[in-house]
């Protein structure tokens, strides 16, 4: 029998995001290594691909393999990564889209030139950027190869003035860095749906998905990377070469709620204190009679201590994660998925048994996990289960760079939520309302993209792109 990939089932579960980035520009720097230890931070954004390319001024070396962090890289090969610029990519990609050629840094090599580019989103007009690029030549089939293509081959005679042009046509997500010979850039679409912020190491420049790949490296948070904004980092220190659009931002309130690492900063704003706000929230939006609150580990962790605070309900562990099951084998098959649940999620009996347990989640999307684990629960004895989910019903998809199942696989899009408290068999199940995540992010609701739970995309998503594309985006 084949070994069965039992986080990926929580991982599938939820919506979850599609990579990680990272870059840096530092003379007399092992730089290869700094960016392994970066990715290895981002590595909960992208988990079936990692890549670095660096730079030396002359050359591009790179090193891209399907695989963890940890199994694609070892002292040997960082060792051959000579230079001092490097840029670095996590990857994730939906069923279909996991192969070797559409692992990131995606390098466009060319007229004794080259640009490596590691790119979290999706662009979603790749099919007709795709269609202008007549008679180039493409490798994969992913939407940063067109976006990277575009860029190379646009007839502008510099970097800057290439990225600046080519992107006006870019639509969707995409927070990007690239590197050239001499030069690392770092740039955001105009709505910054996705993260990307700036940090200062030893006197260099370092750009990174999240802030917490900045604190794994030593490195100080400077701020983050406009909406839009392109910046290009050399010997002469960082510049802002220009502006991409004039947009709002609509940055992703999903990364509040499960993509990002709760020790990372999104927007100034502590990621872990937003989900304790929201559980907070909740339990005045939800309340419930109880004996315990408890955390589906570890996304839920933080928004049932909030709940337990403002409820009063001690907070207790119950289901006990098991953290070292490998990522060798996905299968999507019904009835493997549900099996899997229960060997992630080990609840402890002696503590359950004749409990009114309130679990607190970050979402639900097919809803197999949660119904899995109401039913474990109860054959360990809880007296009474009590859903609370701590951000509102997840009823779109996602065009954005975050993998979402088709529509009709998402479980709030078609049924009512008494219907799935019906179906995973809980004795209650409440969400937090928009409103209510809204307030825990303290961002305004006009610079949040809500799309996936209220239908409300901040730009046209329809360009007729193809299956092609999209089962490849990241
Ligand atoms: S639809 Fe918007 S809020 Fe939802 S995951 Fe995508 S970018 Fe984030």
């Amino acid at each position: 029998m084949q070994p069965v990939d039992i986080a990926r089932y929580k991982y599938k579960e939820t919506l979850h995001d599609q990579c990680g980035v990272f870059g840096i520009y530092a003379p007399d720097t092992e730089v290869a290594k700094i960016t392994y230890y970066a990715l290895h931070s981002l590595q909960h954004r992208g988990q079936e691909g990692a890549g670095i390319a660096v730079s030396d001024g002359q050359k591009l070396r790179s090193i891209r393999h399907m695989g963890l962090v940890t199994s694609v890289f070892n002292e040997e090969n960082l060792s051959k990564l000579q230079g001092f610029i490097a840029v670095g990519h996590n990857r994730y990609s939906t069923t279909g889209g996991n192969t070797p050629q559409n692992t990131q840094p995606v390098i466009i090599p060319g007229n004794g030139n080259f640009f490596a580019v590691a790119h979290n989103g999706n662009i979603v007009n790749a099919d007709l950027l795709a269609k202008k690029l007549v008679g180039v030549k493409r490798f994969s089939t992913s939407d940063t190869e067109v976006l990277a293509l575009s860029i190379f081959h646009n007839p502008k005679p510099s970097w800057e003035e290439k990225i600046l042009a080519a992107s006006k046509d870019f639509i969707g997500a995409y927070s990007i860095i690239a590197v050239t010979k001499n030069k690392l850039f770092a740039f955001r679409d105009p709505w910054g749906i996705r993260p990307l912020v700036i940090g200062k190491l030893n006197g260099y420049y370092v750009v990174a998905s999240e802030t917490c790949a900045l604190d794994t490296i030593g490195a100080n948070y400077i701020r983050d990377v406009g909406n839009g904004e392109v910046i290009s980092i050399d010997s002469s220190g960082l510049t802002t070469i220009g502006m991409i659009g004039k947009k709002p931002l609509k940055f992703c309130l999903f990364e509040y709620v499960y993509l990002a690492r709760p020790d990372s900063l999104l927007n100034d704003v502590l990621v872990h204190e937003v989900r304790q706000r929201s559980g907070k929230i909740l339990a005045h939006e939800a309340p419930v009679a109880g004996d315990l609150v408890v955390a589906v580990p570890d996304s839920g962790t933080s928004a049932a201590l909030g709940y337990s605070q403002a409820s009063g309900i001690p907070f207790g562990e119950v289901l006990i994660k098991n953290r070292y099951i490998g990522r060798t084998f996905i299968a999507p098959e019904q009835h493997i998925r549900e099996q899997g649940v229960k060997a992630k999620f080990n609840p402890m009996k002696k503590i359950v048994f004749g409990k009114r347990l309130i679990v607190v989640d970050d979402s639900i999307v097919r809803g197999t996990t949660m119904k899995k684990i109401v039913e474990v629960l109860r054959k360990c004895g809880a007296r009474e289960v009590h859903i609370r989910i701590c951000s509102p019903p997840v009823r779109h998809s996602c065009y954005f760079g975050v993998d979402t199942p088709n529509r009709k696989h998402l479980i709030a899009s078609h049924r009512k939520i008494s219907a799935i408290n019906s179906f995973i068999g809980s004795d209650s199940l409440r969400f937090l309302s928009l409103k209510g995540l809204i307030k825990a992010s303290k961002l305004k609701a006009s610079r949040l993209c809500t799309a996936c739970f209220s239908g409300k995309y901040p730009m046209k998503v329809n360009y007729g792109f193809s299956k092609n594309i999209l089962e490849n985006v990241c």
